[in-house]
């Protein structure tokens, strides 16, 4: 018997690891862990992930072929799973290049060696990966551009259908023992009390991306930066779940889409995704650590009281504040927003990077570790190729440049909706204190040359 151990590839489609396991012809148990080291209060990544994980067992439950849930601590899961189980042969799963997932992977592949099984671990989660493109002295590039010059010439692996009527005959039906009512139970506890219900339609996600394609690709790279308009494909958090496969993402475009210089400007953005993932493959201690040593003796401030008014939406400046409550309500974040506000907490507020990235990573609904840490750090200037630390966003001018009527601050700042559309970017003393607006938490003047202080050294 072989175990596809599913974890962020919540599909059956286009999935390296069910596919090859396909190919042996054995028996194919299909098992989720619920990882108990990684599990958080509080958090809406974690909520979207795991009721992308239910809607996809449910949808296994419909073809008759649930998942297998296991719960507990990561070795000894797996240990009482190949105990239980001796005939297992091998662990198939699509792996992870980086961060905790890679060393999760290890431990497992080790649990396994222990037990005698094989263990195979497949590349799946990016067009390219990490170790794919190198330079030519076979160092990590640091900078995007040449990476991305190599990365476009690259032929990008095919999509492949799964063959679905040998899958359903090669399963095994669903065993019912302790170690798996106990995993499902955790699943339902996880789950049941979700307030907020997120839409994870393989069949809606794809119908929006073939509009995407069709309707606004082509103004992608001017309204992509517009937090008030629909201008992005929305894709990400899908490709966190793996709910839709990278390679779908780029052959439904590259086959569908007419030559266009917008059509790269995707394929760029796509990139990025590969390039964080080398990046953080490379550089393992990111997440915790400056990538640019020169910046890692930087003085931060340590305010939990002005961090606690970031998270909430308090710093009276308005489109900071729009961004942080709809943030806050629904995990949601727009790429524009979010180098706003991580710009404002790392410069303005010369808050360390690491408490945003924390953040992030328990909100975010399509939190990726790679992009996240390549995010902070390029927005706090310490990462490779990074935004220059001189650069400091001036959050005014980017809500009068980027919102520029103030739909989005009116949307989720309603008292501040009636103000004219010069006034909503910067409200006046008497204004803030007629609609119940916080004063600014700091004067961007002052911040500005703190911050560049704090980089010089
Ligand atoms: C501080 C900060 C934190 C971020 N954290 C994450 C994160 O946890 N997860 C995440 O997926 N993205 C993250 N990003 C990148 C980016 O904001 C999102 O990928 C984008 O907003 C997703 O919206 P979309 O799918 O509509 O993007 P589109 O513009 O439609 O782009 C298509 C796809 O390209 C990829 N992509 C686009 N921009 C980037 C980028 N800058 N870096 C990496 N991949 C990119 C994504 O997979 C995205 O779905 C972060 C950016 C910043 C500045």
């Amino acid at each position: 018997m072989i175990i596809v151990w599913f974890k962020n590839d919540l599909r059956l489609n286009d999935n390296t690891a069910l596919i090859e396991a396909i190919k042996t012809n054995q028996p194919i148990m299909c098992v989720f862990q619920i990882n108990n080291p990684q599990l958080l209060e509080n958090s809406k990544s974690q909520d979207y992930f795991f009721q992308s994980v239910q809607v996809f067992n449910d949808n296994l439950i419909q073809i008759n072929q649930p998942l297998h849930f296991i719960y507990g601590d990561t070795e000894d899961s797996f240990d009482k799973l190949l105990t239980q189980f001796p005939e297992t042969k091998a662990i198939y799963t699509n792996i992870s290049e980086r961060g905790y997932g890679l060393e999760r992977d290890h431990l497992i592949r080790k649990v396994a060696q222990n037990h005698t099984v094989d263990f195979y671990g497949f590349m799946d989660h990016h067009l390219i990966g990490a170790h794919e493109l190198l330079k030519k002295d076979q160092t990590p590039f640091k900078v995007f551009t040449p990476y991305y010059n190599q990365w476009k010439k690259l032929a990008k692996p095919a999509f492949q259908k799964v063959d679905l009527e040998k899958f359903k005959h090669l399963v095994i039906q669903r065993q019912e023992i302790d170690l798996f009512k106990e995993g499902t139970a955790k699943l339902k506890e996880l789950t049941e009390n979700i307030e907020q219900s997120f839409n994870t339609n393989l069949k809606q996600v794809r119908e929006s991306y073939d509009e995407f394609i069709d309707n606004r690709l082509e103004d992608y790279p001017k309204d992509r930066d517009f937090p008030s308009l629909n201008g992005t494909s929305d894709l990400s958090k899908d490709l966190t779940t793996g709910l839709i496969s990278i390679r779908e993402v780029y052959w439904r475009l590259v086959q569908h889409a007419p030559e266009s210089d917008a059509k790269q400007a995707f394929i760029r953005q796509l990139c990025w995704r590969d390039f964080y993932n080398m990046v953080y493959a490379y550089n393992p201690d990111a997440k915790n650590l400056e990538i640019k040593s020169e910046y890692r003796k930087i003085n931060w401030r340590y305010s939990e009281e002005d961090f606690q008014k970031w998270i909430d939406g308090e710093t009276g400046y308005p489109l900071v504040d729009a961004a942080m409550k709809h943030f806050k309500q629904t995990g949601e974040l727009h790429n524009r927003l979010r180098m706003v506000v991580a710009s404002f907490l790392t410069k303005d507020l010369l808050i360390d990077w690491r408490w945003g990235e924390k953040y992030f990573s328990e909100q975010l609904i399509d939190y990726d570790s790679a992009s996240n840490i390549g995010g902070w750090q390029w927005a706090s200037s310490t990462g490779t190729d990074a935004a220059p630390y001189f650069r400091i966003f001036n959050p005014t001018t980017q809500s009068e440049r980027f919102d520029p009527k103030g739909d989005f601050i009116r949307q989720h700042l309603p008292n501040l909706a009636n103000l004219s559309n010069k006034d909503i970017h910067k409200p006046n003393d008497s204004q803030r204190q007629t609609l119940g607006y916080p004063q600014e938490i700091v004067d961007h003047k002052f911040a500005r040359q703190r911050a560049l202080e704090a980089f010089k050294g």
